[in-house]
């Protein structure tokens, strides 16, 4: 996807540091980060949103990559997000999860 930033980081565009990557996915640091810590667990694929999931196996692929890169991490607790919609605050059309731990800023 030619316009898609995330799609630009995941080909290296950026030379952005991976915290964690996978054949499927890859882990990056929030650039606006919303807690001590903020990552996005983003499928190497381009998928728009949830509206556009059609492979149910790829949502198992970044749930497995957020256990393993917070196991890395030596994360415990945290929250998970997927905004989806513009509406509902989804501002990266390429399907990404949210993990935020630590103190989360308001
Ligand atoms: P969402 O609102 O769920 O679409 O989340 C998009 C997130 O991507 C926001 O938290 C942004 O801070 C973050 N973001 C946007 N551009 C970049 C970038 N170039 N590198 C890392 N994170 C980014
Ligand atoms: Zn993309």
């Amino acid at each position: 996807m030619e316009d898609c930033i995330f799609c630009k980081i995941i080909s290296g565009a950026f030379n952005t540091e991976f915290v964690y990557q996978d054949d499927d996915v890859v882990v990056f640091k929030d650039i606006n980060p919303k807690a001590e810590t903020h990552l996005l667990v983003v499928p190497r694929v381009h998928v728009a949103s949830l509206n556009e999931l059609e492979d149910e196996r790829l949502m198992g692929k970044l749930i497995l990559a957020v256990k393993n890169v917070t196991k890395q991490l030596g994360i415990k607790s945290y929250k998970t997000l997927i905004n989806t919609g513009k509406e509902a605050g989804q501002e990266v059309f390429h399907l990404h999860i949210h993990i935020l731990a630590g103190e989360i800023k308001k």
